[in-house]
This record gives structure tokens, sequence and C-alpha cells, in this order.
């Protein structure tokens, strides 16, 4: 590992101030930055840590909650009104890697998640475009079974880690943040940005801005959400293919319907035609199911990856039958 510098933020513009040079990375819990230092990925002159610097709080008010960025995943999973009012962010919470990892890892720092393309991670290869712009991409001619069959880009066709993003995403959630020169409010579907000629650039964080907290309005789709992840073992694995759903359902028809994707996509993945297909429609397993086919309709596969078009048709399905189910 390369030699760094390390300082602890005291406060928010202390902290803003020294995250903003070329060669700065801001540390919470040091589940991803470490881990990706280790391997030489990341190699920082600078570690921020940002441990004194933001709030863990949860706050659960009359018509939003807000997340401090230093809540700790384990905390947000098994924090009682968000088991109850937002059951889709616990449920994906409890899914994400394993209880220690959990214990650790930060919401702000979730929000950030690198991929795990296997290619990416390793230095010895030299072809990535997102750990060296303008290397090519071995993913494209190499083993590409975990990869993205949306959203990817002839430089990059990595799948998006997180799980919580997935959910966050279907509950509109907004992330608040904090750069030099003033505070902004994104909602989630504008945070993290597609590959394009650029999969070096994750989101539209400008250099030194950080997460500051993350706000839930309370809609009336929350508490019939439901998250359905399936990976290649019970626990501590990524996604295969995951889906986080939200329904409002009225006289037992769909009423509003927010479906999102994880493990198929480049950056978490709203399915707006399968949404369009269930509005106004009876809620039932046919109708969820046919619905359901919309999932994958823009997708691009490799041989490798061709098994997740049909994958994700079958957890959506099932997403939405456990959200409808929902006492
Ligand atoms: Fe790198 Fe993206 Fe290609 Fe993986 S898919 S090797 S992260 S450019």
């Amino acid at each position: 590992m390369k030699d760094f510098d390390y300082v602890q933020a005291k406060s928010l513009s202390e902290a803003t101030a020294q995250g903003a040079g070329a060669h700065a990375r801001y540390v919470a819990g040091g589940t991803l930055l470490v881990d990706l230092m280790r391997l030489n990925v990341e190699r920082p002159d600078l570690v921020v840590d940002l441990s004194a610097a933001l709030e863990s709080e949860i706050r659960v008010e009359d018509n939003r909650v807000s997340i401090g960025a230093l809540a700790r995943n384990s905390d947000l999973a098994n924090h009682e009104r968000i088991k109850l009012e937002f059951p889709v962010l616990s449920e994906a919470l409890l899914a994400t890697a394993s209880p220690q990892l959990r214990n650790m890892a930060t919401v702000g720092g979730n929000l950030l998640q690198r991929t795990r393309c296997p290619y990416f991670r390793d230095v010895g290869v030299r072809e990535c475009n997102k750990r060296t712009p303008g290397s090519g991409c071995a993913a494209l001619a190499g083993y590409s079974r975990m990869h993205a069959i949306l959203g990817g880009s002839e430089s990059c066709i990595a799948a998006h880690p997180s799980d919580m993003c997935v959910a966050l995403l279907a509950l509109d959630a907004l992330v608040h943040t904090e750069g030099a020169n003033a505070a902004r409010s994104l909602p989630i579907a504008n945070f993290h940005t597609l590959p394009g000629d650029h999969p070096e650039r994750e989101s539209v964080l400008f250099p030194g801005e950080l997460v500051t907290h993350v706000e839930l309005p309370r809609l009336p789709f929350a508490k019939r959400s439901a998250y359905v992840k399936v990976r290649d073992r019970a626990s501590y694995a990524f996604a295969l293919a995951s889906a986080a759903v939200a329904l409002e359902i009225e006289q037992g028809t769909v009423k509003t319907a927010r479906v999102a994707l994880g493990g198929v996509s480049t950056r978490p993945w709203r399915a707006f035609e399968v949404e369009s297909a269930l509005l106004g429609r009876e809620a039932s397993e046919q109708n969820f199911e046919s619905a359901s086919k919309l999932a994958a309709s823009d997708a691009k596969t490799t041989p490798h990856n061709e098994f997740k078009r049909t994958l994700i048709e079958r957890v959506v399905a099932k997403a939405l039958m456990r959200a409808w189910k929902r006492p």
C-alpha cells in the first residue's frame, strides 16, 4: 500500500476544504476505501476521516425521515420505524454484505459504493476505463456473468453493487450534500451517472463535495414495499438481480407503482415500462407477471449474462407479489 497522510476533520467546513484536493479521499466506515487501498486500486495522498464531522442520527419526523450520512447500515436496517414504514429499505440493507460489515458501513459510503467488477479490482489487468480512463474494458471481451445488461456503454458494463440505493430509488429519496461553495439536495434518480464515455465518474458530486444526509419523504406507497435479491449464496454476496418495489393500491387497483432494479444495471435503475403497465390495473398475480416481462426490454446482454434477462423478470414479479401481500 502506498504511504498517505491522514487527518480527522473536526467540522463539515474543515472536511470539504481538506477533501477538495485531487488526491484526497474521504473515509467513514472504511469498508470500501481501505479494501481498495489494499488492492492498490485507490492510491490517495490524503485520507480525510469524517467520523467527527458528520451526523449518524436517524430522525423520524411527521412528513419525512432524515438519515445522517454516518448512520450505520445495521442501525438503519433494524430501526423499528424503518422496518414498519419503509420495509423495502430495511430488507435491502439486511440483504447486504455480512452483519460485521453492516455494523461498520455507513449510509454515505453505501451511496458511493464502487463496482465489484473483478477487472476493476485487479491492477494486474491493464484494460479498465473506470480505473484508468482510456485504457479499454477487459470485461467486454472477457467473462461478464456478473455484469450489467442495462445502462452499459462501449466503455464499461460494470454493475452497480448497492442494495440500499435500489430501495432508496423506489422510495424517491433525496441526497443532501455539502461542497466548498454550496449545499445541494439531489433526487437519488439524478445522483448516480451512467458510464457513457467516462465510467470513472460515478456520481454528480464535485471534487470535495460530500453527502451529509439522506431524506425519505413520507409517501403513500412506502409502507407496501418489498425487496427481493437473488445471489449465488444465501448471504455475503452481491446481487445477480434484485428489485425494490412499492405499491399504492386503492380498491384492488394499482394507483402508484415504483419498481427499481439492481444487479442488472450500471446504476440503480427505474423500470418505468413495468410501472406504466401496472398503473390502473387490477392488483393480481397475472397482471404482475405480465408487467414484469417488460423489466429488461432494453437489455443488451453477453453470452455470459443472458440469463439475467429472465431472472430479473421473475425477481420483479416476486417482489410485486410480496409487496401486495404485505399486511
Ligand atoms: Fe473496468 Fe467497467 Fe470494463 Fe469492468 S466493465 S473492466 S469496471 S471498464
